[in-house]
């Protein structure tokens, strides 16, 4: 319980990461601090604390110890100098996007996204007058050219392995190229977590997560998070999140917090378990392909080699037939969940065409590699001979 030591394995980290607990009472659990409000000493000190000249809590809008705590682990977790917590993975962008741009201001992001981040891009953002530019990111070139193009352009986002095609991108290179062009780079870690890859290492600027994924793992939470400097938190913090109001729930924290406990040995299990259904899926007569980066068919799998150490548990596929077949093989499955979300212990499918990604047109679809006949999932930490036997089952009935 004592304070962070930096030379840490990342098991260690996951575990005691948010330093001390509680020092008043010894707490081995961070306490869930479910308080709108903390008192003042005095009308001094509430005025000492208003203009920053005091340190304490003052509203759990701005702050709150159980969320600190949780900030505190992801950064450790991810190797940045401080974390910011949210409602919820798209709010957490959503900030990052209006810290960095103001109206006239540009950014890029990959065109391969999380459905909602894609809407993001093309219908909120802009009625604030910033511009996103959507590209091929697996193209360094198109992603230069677009940035020569792009006016103001203050940022570079994108996702890897993205959403869910799971094309993977080559964070370092991506940086330097973005910072070339003295652009902040942003990283979307949701599919890997900071257990398989740590863009900051790469340089990338700020790191984002849905904690609602792999972070909680157990299906039970809606939340988000960024690691990154101090001084674009305090940025954040004045020019948008106060005021704007996403923040977390301290119970989420508290959930967060030890779903992160165990994030380095799901994340074992899900990339056994992930590796075997890639492998089942790629020699099954009927299936027409299988996406899984740790596949040497996969068209990136030596970038993800590189910048890996894990291969995660996501896997996609195509089935001969199309979309139709595809609806059979979710009515089958037996122990698999048809839902949308990823990271739970629990396995779950689903089709993101007509249900995470129909955000985008069907042009852009084709674009971004989200096929009609694309099939996802999350493969969860069952026993692995269970998760077969029920693809198995579920694929015979077609
Ligand atoms: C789910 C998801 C998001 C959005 O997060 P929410 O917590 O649902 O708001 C963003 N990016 C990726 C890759 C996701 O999977």
């Amino acid at each position: 319980m004592g304070e962070v030591n930096p030379k840490w394995g990342i098991a260690t980290k996951a575990i005691h990461g948010f330093g001390p607990s509680d020092e008043r009472t010894g707490a081995v659990s961070v306490p869930i601090f479910q308080s709108s409000t903390f008192a003042f000493k005095n009308a001094q000190h509430g005025a000492d604390l208003f203009q920053g000249e005091a340190e304490g809590y003052i509203y759990s809008r701005l702050s709150n110890p159980t969320v600190d705590a949780f900030q505190k682990e992801i950064a450790c977790l991810e190797g940045g100098e401080a974390g910011k917590g949210f409602a919820s993975g798209m709010a957490a962008t959503f900030n990052a996007i209006m810290t960095e741009c103001r109206s006239g201001d540009s950014y890029i992001s990959s065109q391969t996204v999380y459905g909602g981040t894609h809407a993001l891009n093309e219908h909120v953002i802009p009625r604030f007058g910033v511009t996103a530019h959507e590209v091929d990111a697996t193209n360094l070139d198109k992603v230069e050219d677009a940035i020569k193009k792009a006016k103001n352009c203050k940022l570079l986002m994108f996702e890897t392995p993205a959403n869910p095609n799971l094309a993977v991108l080559d964070i370092a290179a991506l940086v330097k190229l973005g910072h070339q062009y003295g652009l902040t780079v942003m990283v979307d870690n949701t599919f890997a977590t900071p257990i398989l890859q740590r863009p900051m290492e790469y340089g990338a600027d700020i790191v984002m997560h849905s904690a609602t994924k792999y972070i909680s793992g157990h299906g039970d939470v809606v939340a988000g998070c960024i690691v990154t400097s101090q001084e674009f938190i305090d940025r954040m913090m004045e020019d948008v999140f106060i005021d704007t109001g996403g923040c977390m729930a301290p119970f989420s924290a508290w959930l967060l917090l030890r779903g992160l406990k165990t994030i380095p040995v799901r994340m074992r299990a899900h990339c056994e378990n992930a590796t075997r259904v890639a492998k089942f899926l790629a020699f099954h007569p009927k299936i027409e392909t299988v996406s899984y980066p740790g596949l040497a068919s996969h068209p990136q799998h030596d970038i993800a080699k590189k910048q890996m150490s894990g291969f995660g548990g996501m896997v996609t596929f195509t089935i001969k037939g199309g979309f139709e077949e595809g609806k059979k093989l979710m009515d089958a499955v037996q122990l698999a969940t048809v839902a949308v979300s990823l990271g739970d212990c629990d396995t779950l499918i689903c089709h993101p065409a007509s249900t995470t990604h129909s955000t985008y047109s069907p042009e852009q679809r084709d674009d971004a590699g989200v096929l009609d006949n694309l099939i996802r999932i999350s493969v969860g930490i069952e026993d692995i001979a269970d998760i077969l036997d029920d693809l198995n089952q579920a694929l015979r009935v077609l």
